[in-house]
């Protein structure tokens, strides 16, 4: 994990589609790092990503419910909104324009091998492919350099995503004028990729993870369910056998040890026995969180004041870099 000598010399961007609730997967792999580098002192922007939800699908179902869902997975993990700015991209209208020029600084083939966009085609719910697929990549270069932010905590699937975003970023000031952009760069966490019962990615859309907010009950249910293999010593081989390793990595997160220790801890006692030990390890680390957000579920104004002020400041921030844009590229009339 990368460290910041100097906070204020830092911003980050980092964000979600609001298609469900928050879950493990997101929690380790970037939100953990969201609120550690927020509590240091780097400013923070949260883009909750509704445009993006119709990549996939031909509408975004519940979108409301789901964006309220997402402040409350924030607010419970620790994002503190009098420092951060949670807002939804498609109320920040500025943002959205810088799609326009930064589309021209990509090519069709560059988007075409994105493997992320691949995979997500490869799952996704729609027979056709819409254009919205090949080009959220540049969208999300919006939502980066819109705030200007250098660090962007993301697991390992938006590690293409991020390597465009520099791209884009490095063009536009090569053709328009040096220093408008940084070129930001991809905080990955102990856990990039964390698995979902199924074995493959933990993604809200999959019908494979365990959320932040899920009961006790239906968290050992869930990881009961989990896949893993048939081989009883439990070792920690992330190629060999990465369901039980994503397993073990699991645990040793929310246990404050190694993915090794805690293999040591089951020996051969098979998959079961990790499975429990996983359980009550999540089970009790997310306690906290959990009536966190069960707190802030009481109050749905206060959620909505929240995205409302957000909103706010992200418009404010949109309007001054698409001036500058605007400015280098000619447009001032
Ligand atoms: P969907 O299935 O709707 O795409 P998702 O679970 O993939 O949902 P996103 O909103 O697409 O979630 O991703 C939000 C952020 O969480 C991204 O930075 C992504 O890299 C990270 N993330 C998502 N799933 C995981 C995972 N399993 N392990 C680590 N990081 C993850
Ligand atoms: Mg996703």
């Amino acid at each position: 994990m990368d460290t910041v000598t100097d906070p204020t010399r830092h911003r980050i961007l980092t964000g979600d589609r609001p298609t469900g609730r928050l879950h493990l997967g997101h929690y380790f792999g970037t939100l953990q790092n969201r609120v550690r580098l927020q509590d240091i002192g780097v400013e923070l922007y949260v883009v909750i990503a509704d445009y993006q939800v119709l990549t996939d699908r031909d509408v975004a179902d519940d979108l409301t419910g789901h964006v309220e869902e997402l402040v409350l997975d924030y607010l419970a993990a620790g994002v503190d909104p009098a420092r951060a700015t949670i807002f939804t991209h498609s109320a920040v209208p500025a943002l959205n324009q810088l799609l326009l020029p930064f589309l021209s600084l990509v090519s069709v083939a560059e988007l075409g091998r994105n493997p992320t966009v691949k995979d997500e085609i490869a799952h996704s719910r729609q027979s056709a492919v819409s254009g919205l697929m090949f080009t959220y990549p540049v969208h999300q270069a919006a939502d980066i350099l819109f705030c200007k932010a250098d660090l962007v905590p993301v697991g390992q699937d938006q590690l293409p995503h991020l390597e465009l975003t520099r791209t884009i970023a490095r063009r536009f000031n090569d053709r328009y004028g040096a220093g408008v952009f940084p070129e930001p760069r991809a905080l990955l966490s102990k856990a990039p990729l964390l698995l979902g019962t199924d074995g493959t990615k933990m993604s809200k859309s999959r019908g494979n993870a365990i959320t932040l907010a899920a009961g006790a009950d239906e968290t050992a249910r869930l990881i009961k369910r989990a896949k893993t293999d048939t081989e009883r010593h439990i070792m920690y081989d992330p190629d060999g056998r990465p369901e039980v390793s994503s397993l073990l990595l699991l645990a040793a997160l929310c246990l404050d040890r190694t993915p090794a220790q805690v293999a040591d801890s089951i020996g051969a006692a098979g998959s079961a026995a990790l499975k429990k030990v996983v359980t009550e390890a999540v089970n009790e680390y997310l306690a906290p969180i959990r009536a966190r957000r069960a707190e802030y579920a009481r109050d749905r104004a206060h959620l909505r004041t929240v995205l409302r002020e957000g909103n706010e400041r992200a418009r404010a921030v949109a309007d001054t870099t698409l001036a500058e844009v605007r400015a280098a590229m000619n447009n001032n009339y």
